[in-house]
C-alpha cells in the first residue's frame, strides 16, 4: 500500500515527531535525573517512575513506528502520540513537583507539535488531554488520591486547594493561549506553503513552455521554405493539365495538409516572437468579409457556412495584418468545432464608442473546465490542435488594448465577441484630438451579406 499524496507529508512529519519527542524525552530525563533527583537511586520511587515513563515512551513509539511503515490510520496515531506524551509529561510533572512543576511546559510543547502536524484540530486534542491529564493529576493530588513521591521532599509539593488553584489557573491558561497561537501560526505557514508551492509549479510550467516556444519557433523557421516550395510545386502540377481526376484530387489533399501547417507554423511564429503593432488606419468591415471569403475557399471549404453581416465600412486604429490574423483565427476555431451543415456567422456592429466583432459558431461549445485556459499557450482539446490559435490572438488583442470576452454553451454553440474602439473614438480615448467619429462612422447603416462554405473541421 503506497500512501496518499496528502498524507505523505504527515507521514514523513510523524517520523520525525516521534525520533524528536524520544530525544526529548531522554534528555529531559537525564536532566532531571541528575539535577532534579540529584542522581539516578536504583529502587527510588521517582527513578522508577522515570524510568519505566521512558521505557513506555520507547514502547509506545515502536508500536507507532510499525504502524507508521505500513502507512495505516496515519491521522489516528498522530492523535494518539500527542495524548501520550501529554500522559508522559504528566508522569514527569508528578516526580519533578506537581502542579508547580516546571515541567508544566512540556505541554505547550506538545500543542504546538499537534498544530504542526494536524493544523487547529491537532492543538486542540493536544490542549484537551494536556489540560485533563494535568487537571487529574492536581485533583488526585488535592484530594489526596495521591501521595507526594515517597522521595520528594513534601514541602516542594502544593496539595490544597487553596494553593492548588493559582498554578492551575496559570498552567491551564498557557495552554490555552499556546493552543490558539500555535494554531494561526500553523495555519499561516500552512496557506503561504500552498501558495508558495503553487507559484513554483507556475513558474515552472512557464519555463518549460518557453524553451517549447523557443524550440518551436526555430522548427517553424526551418519548417517554411520546403512548405513554400511544395505548395508551388504542387500549384504547378495541378494547373498542369495532364493529371487525372484521381491525381488532381491527390493534390488537392497535399494543398489542403500545406496550408494547414502553413498556418500552425505561422501561429508559433507569432507566438514565439512578439512584434510591436504597426498602427494604422484599418477597415475591420473589409478583413472580416475577406477573412469570410477566404475561409470560403480554403483548403477546408465545403459543408460549413461562413457569413458576414455588418456595416460597409468600419474604421479602426490597428496592425492590419494583427487584426486579420485575429478574425482568421476565431473563424478557423469556429469552423472547426462546427458539424457539417452549420453556420459560422461574423457579426460587425457598433457599440458606445466601439465595434463589437463577433464570430458565432453551432458547434460544440467549450466545457466550462476549459474555459479559464482557453488562452493559455499548448492549451488544446482538439486531437491534432497545438493551442497556439487562441494564445496568438489573445496576445495581439493585449498589445492594441482590445478586449475578447466568450459566451458558451455547450452542445449549442459558441461566441468570441472582440471589442475594438472605433477609429475617432480611439483618439479620443488616448486624448489626442477629442473629437467624436463622423456619423458615417457609427451605426451599421447598410447591413451587407457576405457568405461563403467551409468544410467542418471536427475531430
Ligand atoms: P487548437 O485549435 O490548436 O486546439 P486554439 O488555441 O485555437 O488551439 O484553441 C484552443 C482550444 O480552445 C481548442 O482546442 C478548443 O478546445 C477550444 N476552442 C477554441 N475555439 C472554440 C470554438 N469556437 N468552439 C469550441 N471550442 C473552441
Amino acid at each position: 500500500m503506497t500512501t496518499p499524496p496528502a498524507e505523505a507529508p504527515l507521514a514523513s512529519r510523524l517520523t520525525w515527531l516521534i525520533a524528536l519527542r524520544l530525544v526529548v524525552l531522554t534528555v529531559f530525563l537525564i536532566v532531571t535525573a541528575a539535577v532534579y533527583l540529584g542522581g539516578f537511586t536504583p529502587g527510588g520511587f521517582s527513578s522508577i517512575v522515570a524510568l519505566v515513563t521512558v521505557a513506555a515512551a520507547y514502547g509506545v513509539a515502536g508500536i507507532y513506528a510499525v504502524f507508521l511503515r505500513m502507512n495505516r490510520a496515519l491521522r489516528v496515531i498522530a492523535r494518539a502520540q500527542l495524548v501520550t506524551d501529554q500522559i508522559t509529561w504528566t508522569a514527569l510533572v508528578y516526580i519533578t513537583g506537581g502542579a508547580t512543576s516546571g515541567a508544566t511546559s512540556l505541554y505547550g510543547l506538545t500543542c504546538l507539535t499537534g498544530a504542526i502536524l494536524l493544523g487547529l484540530p491537532g492543538a486542540i486534542v493536544a490542549a484537551a488531554s494536556g489540560a485533563t491529564a494535568y487537571l487529574v493529576l492536581c485533583a488526585a493530588l488535592g484530594l489526596h488520591l495521591l501521595g507526594v513521591p515517597p522521595d520528594q521532599p513534601a514541602g516542594a509539593y502544593v496539595t490544597h486547594w487553596d494553593e492548588l488553584r493559582y498554578p492551575l489557573f496559570v498552567n491551564l491558561l498557557a495552554i490555552m493561549v499556546v493552543t490558539l497561537l500555535a494554531s494561526y501560526l500553523a495555519e499561516r505557514l500552512r496557506t503561504t506553503g500552498g501558495r508558495l508551492v503553487q507559484a513554483t509549479a507556475r513558474a515552472e510550467q512557464a519555463e518549460r513552455l518557453a524553451a517549447l516556444g523557443r524550440l518551436a519557433a526555430g522548427l517553424a523557421h526551418e519548417i517554411r521554405n520546403p512548405l513554400g516550395s511544395i505548395a508551388g510545386s504542387i500549384e504547378l502540377l495541378r494547373t498542369g493539365g495532364t493529371l487525372s481526376d484521381e491525381d488532381r484530387m491527390l493534390c488537392e489533399i497535399i494543398q489542403r495538409e500545406t496550408a494547414r501547417l502553413n498556418d500552425l507554423v505561422g501561429d508559433m511564429l507569432d507566438l514565439s516572437r512578439p512584434r510591436v503593432p504597426a498602427l494604422e488606419d484599418v477597415d475591420l468591415a473589409a478583413t472580416a468579409r475577406d477573412v469570410v471569403v477566404l475561409a470560403g475557399q480554403s483548403g477546408r471549404g465545403g459543408d460549413v457556412e461562413v457569413r458576414f453581416e455588418g456595416p460597409a465600412s468600419a474604421p479602426v486604429s490597428a496592425d492590419a495584418a494583427q487584426m486579420r490574423q485575429v478574425v482568421w483565427n476565431l473563424v478557423r476555431n469556429a469552423i472547426q468545432a462546427s458539424s457539417a451543415g452549420s453556420v459560422v456567422a461574423v457579426r460587425l456592429w457598433r457599440d458606445a464608442g466601439a465595434w463589437l466583432l463577433e464570430i458565432r459558431d453551432q458547434g460544440r461549445g467549450i466545457p466550462a473546465g476549459a474555459r479559464d485556459r482557453l488562452f493559455d499557450a499548448f492549451f488544446t482539446t482538439r486531437a491534432h490542435g497545438m493551442g497556439i490559435g487562441l494564445a496568438v490572438v489573445k496576445r495581439i488583442l493585449d498589445d492594441h488594448g482590445f478586449t475578447i470576452e466568450v459566451d458558451s454553451r455547450e452542445g449549442e454553440g459558441t461566441a468570441f465577441r472582440v471589442r475594438i474602439p472605433a477609429a475617432g473614438q480611439q483618439e479620443r480615448v488616448t486624448g489626442h484630438t477629442g473629437h467624436v467619429a463622423p456619423r458615417s462612422h457609427r451605426a451599421p447603416v447598410d447591413s451587407r451579406w457576405i457568405s461563403g462554405r467551409a468544410r467542418s473541421g471536427r475531430e
